[in-house]
């Protein structure tokens, strides 16, 4: 572990001229080019390819990507201020640019070899959508129990199985796929495998009609026979579990980014609308109860953005974080179900209609609570923790 040096009057949320410089630019991005898309997004259920391309031009997609790789060589924390941002416009925006550099190009850059590296970064930070894909139909807390079966055979695995959920799946060119060798091994036969969605027996399969996130594509994977070079295995033979948890560890604070984004996003609608709507001959803002709801909600955010701005740093100070990644989680996605929860109520019935943002913000919220592990597994990391279990 580097050494510590602690800069005592250093506040977590203060954030450098070059942290500062990056969010505006994001901000502006989103604003500009993102936010003209949310509703009709949202209602197709498809993301606008544009955008995606803007993203790779603007070094999003590849935030954490050495430079000698053809990436922007930024930090993890800068990935968080991105997925906030892009959050706060849309939470579909941000959950890719998220799977994107927390998981996918994360964990090549932790385990990919010089080859794989040379391979595969160079495209991740131009061109290339990256997908995650361990949950499958029977296998999603219990991760671990997955069926999906790689077999060696000469210089190929051949892959048999389906996967399921698989966020970014219509979009992806690269997949880190998680696959046992030997069901019997339990999760000592986990291997993670890179698999390019041209490769012989890959299809992706149906794609889900969700409540929230609409615009991010969630699909089924199928693998028939599915053909990957021996090489194309990420770290080693066996050891994919260590892969999975510790990348979704990194993940879970960008899923934390993502739900303060959700809840800004909210909140600056709240404020807005209250401070226009008259009720009673004055603006609803004027009222204690509609001020004291604001209050609590900015309150909640701020605390939220603690955690997840904290833990950031820590990840990148090469600290422990596992405890508080389960907690930014745990928390984080309480606080955008709570502040968006109380944003349609501020918009009265107008919060509850699609003419207005509220109810998307609303919707988008609650997947927070399940994926990357549901919030009852983040409890229990926590638990064994805290106890000492
Ligand atoms: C929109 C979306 C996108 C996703 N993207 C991806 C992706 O990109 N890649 C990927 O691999 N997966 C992805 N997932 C899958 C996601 O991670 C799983 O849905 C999640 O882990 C929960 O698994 P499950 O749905 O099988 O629920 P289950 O595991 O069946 O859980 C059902 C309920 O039981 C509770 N429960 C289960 N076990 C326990 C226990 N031991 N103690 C207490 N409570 C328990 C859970 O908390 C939950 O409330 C995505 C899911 C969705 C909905």
């Amino acid at each position: 572990m580097p050494e510590t040096v602690l800069h005592r009057s250093t506040p977590v949320t203060l954030i450098s001229e070059d942290e500062t410089l990056f969010r505006d630019t994001v901000r502006q991005f989103a604003e500009d080019k993102i936010r003209p898309h949310v509703k009709h997004m949202d209602e197709a259920g498809v993301f606008e390819r544009s955008l995606l391309d803007e993203s790779f031009q603007l070094g999003l997609m590849g935030i954490e990507i050495p430079e000698s790789y053809g990436g922007s060589g930024g930090t993890f924390f800068e990935a968080i201020l991105a997925v906030e941002e892009f959050s706060r416009v849309d939470a579909s925006a941000g959950v890719i640019v998220d799977v994107q550099n927390t998981l996918v190009n994360n964990a090549l850059i932790r385990w990919g070899d010089e080859v794989q590296k040379k391979h595969y970064l160079p495209r991740m930070a131009s061109d290339t959508v990256g997908a995650y894909a361990l949950s499958e139909a029977a296998s999603g807390s219990d991760a671990f129990a997955l069926q999906t079966r790689a077999e060696l055979l000469g210089s190929e695995y051949v892959l048999n199985g389906r996967k399921l959920w698989i966020t970014n799946a219509k979009e992806a060119g690269l997949f880190i796929l998680f696959a046992t060798l030997d069901p019997a091994k339990g999760y000592k036969g986990i291997t993670a495998f890179l698999v390019e969605n041209n490769f012989p027996g890959f299809t992706v399969g149906k794609k889900e009609d969700k409540l929230g996130i609409r615009a991010s594509s969630t699909c089924e994977l199928i693998l028939e026979d599915c053909r990957v070079p021996k090489e194309n295995v990420l770290g080693e033979p066996g050891k994919g579990y260590k892969i999975a948890i510790e990348t979704l560890n990194e993940g879970r604070i960008g899923i934390g980014a993502q739900m303060i984004g959700v809840a800004r996003g909210a909140w600056e609608c709240a404020v807005k609308y209250a401070k226009e709507r008259k009720q009673f001959g004055k603006s609803i803002s004027e009222f204690q109860s509609i001020q004291f709801q604001l209050a609590q909600m900015a309150t909640e955010i701020e605390a939220a953005r603690l955690l997840v701005y904290n833990t950031a740093r820590m990840k990148d100070a090469g600290m422990n974080f596992l405890k508080e990644a389960a907690m930014t989680k745990l928390y984080t996605s309480q606080v955008a179900e709570r502040v968006t929860s109380l944003a349609v109520e501020i918009y009265g019935g107008a919060g509850f209609t699609k003419d207005y943002p509220v109810e998307k913000y609303f919707r988008d919220a609650k997947i927070g609570k399940i994926y990357e592990g549901t919030s009852n597994m983040q409890l229990g990391t926590i638990a064994k923790i805290v106890l000492g279990s």
